[in-house]
């Protein structure tokens, strides 16, 4: 009567989504300022005032039935032309509007350019640990995702075990970086190599395959850590882009797909991403955030916060004895668990209101993420129910 694999999908909801339910009900028990709810990745820095005064000064002087009607399927030009100035200005590319495609967010970006790429039987690599709906949006798109574990000891990219695992039915990975859950950006040296790899499969396989870079924390990153721009060191590199973490516009849901002149067989990839997106529903994306970024595009939010409470935590962190890495960007810590299963570990965390993801999940048992897109006060506040849990694990 019903799609079952809907149903099952529907009925049972993401961890994470099931621990912030649990958080708002606590809430409502104990007050909000004595629950730590580290569970979910909404952005806690506002967007920039530009944002603001650009949707006021779109609202007072375009016409209405211009600012809310359809833009054309692709997108409005204008708005991509000023991303693909932006991009060149950045990155030293050569992009035109006629590269990009308007979405409603990744998550959209993502689902059009697995359709678009995907045939029965066509497998795509994911590196554990990855953002859980990868896997959903993978097996939508009718293809199969395989996972590759990232290395235990720095959650890098298993160069080796990336090898092995591509075979010829492989037709697409997906790079994450900098990295939901663990924070980590895959540096210069592991993309060349990671693309030298690629190119001679494709080869082997007599195909492209292709690089999918999933990258709504592009921004988001810490010192002077550079993210190296794929599309320059691989040329079948679609990117899947948003501006839901870099402007703080989760629930706008404003983003892009942009596949460049160098993808083989171009015209056909992109009349099959226009084809996705109609055949998914998601043709012209919000025409007002639209406008907005026509306006904001290269801005972003006060990224220095989120600095500011990865240190907090890693400082305390390291005074308690949990163990985890430093990451270079996103806004998560990856934190090894101090027992093997980390959903025991979230379920002892709760005692004291500390809400954690356990990392099961994200294809990478034994920690536990915490998203620290949040107050700092939050975090203050938080810090001796971790110094508790931490002395109940005997780990000060
Ligand atoms: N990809 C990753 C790695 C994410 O972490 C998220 C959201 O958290 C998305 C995609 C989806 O982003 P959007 O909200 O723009 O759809």
């Amino acid at each position: 009567m019903i799609a079952k694999e809907m149903y099952e999908l529907g009925a049972k909801s993401s961890v994470i989504r099931e621990i912030f339910e649990y958080g708002k009900k606590r809430k409502a028990e104990v007050g909000a300022e004595n629950v730590y709810d580290y569970s979910l990745g909404n952005p806690s820095v506002p967007a920039p005032a530009s944002v603001n005064d650009a949707i006021r000064e779109l609202c007072d002087t375009m016409n209405p039935c211009d600012l809310h009607g359809y833009t054309s399927a692709v997108g409005d030009n204008e708005t991509r032309q000023a991303i693909a100035d932006n991009l060149n200005s950045r990155f030293g590319t050569h992009f035109t509007m006629n590269n990009l495609y308007m979405t409603c967010g990744a998550a959209a970006s993502l689902c059009i350019t697995f359709r678009a790429i995907a045939e029965k039987d066509d497998e795509i690599i994911i590196f554990a640990p990855y953002f859980p709906e990868y896997k959903v949006f993978i097996s939508a798109a009718g293809a199969t995702p395989v996972e590759v574990k990232c290395k235990a000891e720095d959650l890098t990219i298993d160069l080796a075990a990336f090898e092995k695992a591509i075979t010829p039915n492989t037709k697409a990975i997906v790079i994450n970086s900098p990295n939901n859950p663990s924070g980590v950006v895959v540096d210069e040296e592991t993309v060349k190599a990671l693309c030298a790899i690629m190119k001679r499969k494709s080869e082997e396989i007599g195909r492209p395959i292709f690089l999918v870079s999933d990258e709504p924390y592009r921004e988001l990153v810490y010192g002077d850590v550079q993210v190296p721009y794929l599309t320059k060191y691989y040329d079948n590199t679609i990117v899947c882009y948003s501006f839901s973490k870099s402007l703080s516009l989760p629930g706008d849901r404003i983003g892009y797909i942009l596949v460049p002149d160098e993808v083989a067989d171009f015209q056909q990839i992109y009349k099959a991403i226009c084809g996705a997106g109609r055949s998914l529903g998601y043709v012209c994306a919000p025409s007002l955030m639209q406008f907005v970024i026509r306006r904001c595009v290269g801005q972003t939010s006060d990224v220095s916060v989120y600095q500011y409470n990865r240190d907090l935590l890693l400082d305390a962190f390291e005074k308690y004895g949990f163990k985890v890495a430093k990451p270079d960007g996103a806004f998560y810590l990856f934190m090894k668990s101090p027992e093997a299963d980390a959903a025991a570990f979230c379920e002892k965390a709760k005692k004291y209101d500390l809400l954690l993801v356990p990392s099961d999940s994200f294809g990478f048992p034994g920690y536990v993420r915490l998203a620290y897109c949040v107050s700092t006060e939050m975090i203050k506040r938080s810090l001796p129910s971790f110094k508790a849990l931490a002395e109940e694990y005997g780990l000060i």
